[in-house]
């Protein structure tokens, strides 16, 4: 239930790496067969890429992962004197990449969400500039799972001449990505958060892109990046990229969403619950908490009196396999490590900040207070997930919940 923070390799993908491990083992850039058999992996993963992001093989840039293709459209692009926009809701990679682009004396614009987790693109219009060079916001975010109007906003950049990167990294594999129809000059994706390795990623360059290599030294990656490549990573990543646009027209979406949203009601069930990033229809006999709710107003957040009843309730676009889930009246790290202790892995808030005592983020950008954002967890469903999977988590998690209600300091201080 942890598949945003990471997940397996495909056993088709681990086969397809095996043989570049030891047999063909050679240096892509040399011109003798090892070196050729070498080269041939990353071009044919090249051409899978670019099917993947709908560009030209020159186009894609191999690299470590998404932290590096985040940096590289950040520091490749940006100058002192330059404007950026970007989002209060980005990764880590993107907002400790803007706090120090800011330092240089880039002037660097935080959208906010709504409180729906989406970005409203009339907010990031009214931010542009003459100066804005880069605007950057992701796909889909890592711990909600809010898809963002990329398109529209898109068509913004455009008209504003600023160059667009996304980080794809959460969509990859769970929305189709169409880099011509987005307009966007840069999409960055890691292998690890779609069945490929850890320590390699791509990154969509459209062509003329003015981005400087964050990495200089052989010509590898015609200049982008050098270093030599990570043959049976990019191999796997290419299989990964090959398995995911198959999963995406087969129906396992669909799956995986009809078992996340499984999941959803059945927690739900629980007095004291929410959705973060989409709103639930108010439940029946539930306690009179505040409920969002998006089908009254036009998609602006209403509470649980401006819900119409049959009205589009789920109407905030999300990946399908990432619930982000409160509980009142208990500690969510509490619940993250009951859960664990059960063999059930969920994190709470952003995985790469576990460990941190802050609440995320994402959330508090959203609106929520300190203590619903501290007791929020994120479910997020491997693909490879199944109806036995959901039923237990449905199993323990009442449990846990009841358990730690009943003795948590929290629920003694709020409840009643
Ligand atoms: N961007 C997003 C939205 C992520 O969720 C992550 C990882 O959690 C990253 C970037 C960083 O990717 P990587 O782990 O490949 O460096």
């Amino acid at each position: 239930m942890d598949a945003n923070a990471t997940t397996p390799l495909l056993p088709e993908v681990m086969e397809a790496m095996r043989p570049y491990w030891m047999e063909r083992f050679g240096n892509a850039s040399s011109i003798h067969l090892d070196g050729q058999q070498s080269h041939s992996g990353v071009d044919r993963a090249r051409a899978t890429l670019a099917e993947f992001f709908n560009c030209h093989d020159a186009e894609v840039v191999f690299n470590s992962g998404g932290t590096e293709g985040d940096n590289t459209a950040i520091f490749g692009l940006l100058r002192p004197g330059d404007h950026f926009i970007t989002t209060s809701i980005e990764h880590s990679a993107v907002l400790r990449a803007a706090d120090r682009v800011a330092q240089q004396g880039v002037e660097v614009t935080f959208i906010a969400p709504l409180p729906s987790g989406l970005i409203n693109p009339a907010d990031l219009s009214r931010a542009l500039r003459p100066d804005t060079r880069l605007i950057s916001v992701m796909l889909a975010n890592n711990e909600t799972g809010v898809l963002q109007p990329v398109e529209e906003i898109g068509g913004i950049a455009k008209a504003a001449g600023a160059y667009f990167h996304i980080d794809a990294v959460q969509g990859a594999g769970k929305v189709l990505i169409d880099v011509r129809r987005i307009g966007c000059h840069l999409c960055s994706i890691s292998a690890h958060k779609m069945y490929g390795p850890k320590g390699v990623g791509a990154m969509f360059v459209r062509r003329g892109t003015p981005v400087e290599p964050l990495l200089v030294g052989g010509t590898h990656e015609r200049r982008r990046r050098a270093g030599t490549e990570n043959v049976p990573g990019i191999v796997g990543l290419g299989k990964a990229a090959e398995l995911a646009m198959l999963s995406l027209e087969d129906g396992t979406m669909d799956r995986v969403s009809a078992l996340r949203d499984r999941l959803e009601a059945g927690i739900l069930a629980l007095p004291g619950t929410g959705v973060n990033g989409v709103n639930q229809p108010q439940k029946l006999g539930a306690p009179s908490l505040p409920h969002l709710c998006f089908c009254g107003k036009g998609g602006i957040p209403q509470t649980s009196s401006g819900h119409v009843p049959g009205g589009d309730c789920n109407s905030i676009p999300r990946v399908a396999n990432t619930a982000s889930i409160w509980f009142d009246h208990l500690e969510g790290e509490a619940l993250v490590i009951a859960l664990d202790l059960k063999g059930i892995a969920v994190s709470g808030g952003s995985a790469c900040h576990s460990g941190a005592t802050e609440p995320s983020h994402v959330l508090m950008a959203m609106g929520l207070d300190k203590s619903r954002a501290r007791a929020s967890l994120r479910f997020s469903l491997l693909k490879t997930a199944t109806d036995a999977d959901v039923d237990y988590v449905l199993q323990i998690v009442p449990e846990a919940v009841e358990h730690l209600r009943a003795i948590s300091p929290v629920a003694a201080g709020t409840a009643g």
